[in-house]
C-alpha cells in the first residue's frame, strides 16, 4: 500500500479513474457500470473498482434521495444537479455531498459547506440529517 517512488501509484490511479467515472454520471445522468465502460475509456476491471469504491467508500450520494441532506440553517435541499466551487482552492466545481465535502479536484476536506440559499455556512455533517451526531 505504500506509495512506489515512481510517483504514480495505484491509488492515484483508482481517483483519477473515479474522477472520470463521477464526470460521466454528472454530464451523461445515470449509467450502469456496463455502459460507463465505453462511456469513460476504462476497462471493465477499472470501472468496477470505482463502482465498489464509491459504494462502499465514501457513503455520500445520497442527494434528491428522499430528503436526507439539507441545509441546517434554512432547511433548503440541495439537489444533484447543485454545484460549489473549491475557492479559496483550486476552483474545481462539483457537488460537494457527492464527496462528502472533499474536493475531487485537489483533495481539500472541507469541514464547512455554504448553502447556496441563504449563503450561510454550517458544518458539512451537519446537513445530513439520518440521525448521525
Ligand atoms: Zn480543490
Ligand atoms: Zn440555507
Amino acid at each position: 500500500m505504500a506509495a512506489g517512488r515512481n510517483g504514480r501509484t495505484v491509488r492515484d490511479l483508482r481517483r483519477a479513474n473515479r474522477t472520470v467515472v463521477l464526470q460521466r454520471l454528472y454530464f451523461d445522468g445515470p449509467l450502469s457500470r456496463f455502459e460507463l465502460g465505453p462511456a469513460t475509456g476504462l476497462s471493465s476491471g477499472s470501472v468496477s473498482n470505482v463502482v465498489a469504491d464509491l459504494v462502499a467508500g465514501d457513503r455520500a450520494v445520497r442527494v434528491g434521495d428522499g430528503g436526507r441532506i439539507r441545509c441546517p440553517k434554512c432547511q433548503w435541499e440541495p439537489a444533484k444537479t447543485d454545484r460549489w466551487r473549491c475557492s479559496p482552492g483550486c476552483e474545481h466545481v462539483w457537488n460537494t455531498f457527492e464527496t462528502r465535502g472533499r474536493c475531487p479536484g485537489c483533495d481539500k476536506q472541507w469541514t464547512d459547506t455554504v448553502c447556496l440559499r441563504c449563503h450561510e455556512w454550517s458544518r458539512h455533517d451537519d446537513w445530513y440529517c439520518d440521525g448521525q451526531g
